[in-house]
């Protein structure tokens, strides 16, 4: 195995803007980041999917007692 093949490639710390860092392999050693997985709208929007249908079962529990 050559070293040097790939001098400008690091496994960069990735800090995002909501405060969750991880690793992943760049060119850079730091990278920033406004999103990542922990904050995606994808993810984000599951949970408040999954919120609502909580509420959803409360509204029908409720409604449904009465
Ligand atoms: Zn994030």
């Amino acid at each position: 195995m050559k070293k040097g093949i790939h001098p400008e490639y690091y496994e960069a710390t990735v800090r995002c803007a909501c405060g969750n860092t991880f690793t992943t392999g760049s060119t850079k050693e730091e990278l920033r980041v406004e999103i990542c997985s922990e904050c995606h709208p994808f993810f984000t929007g599951r949970q408040k999917t999954a919120e609502r249908g909580g509420r959803v079962e409360k509204f029908k529990k409720k409604y449904g007692l009465d």
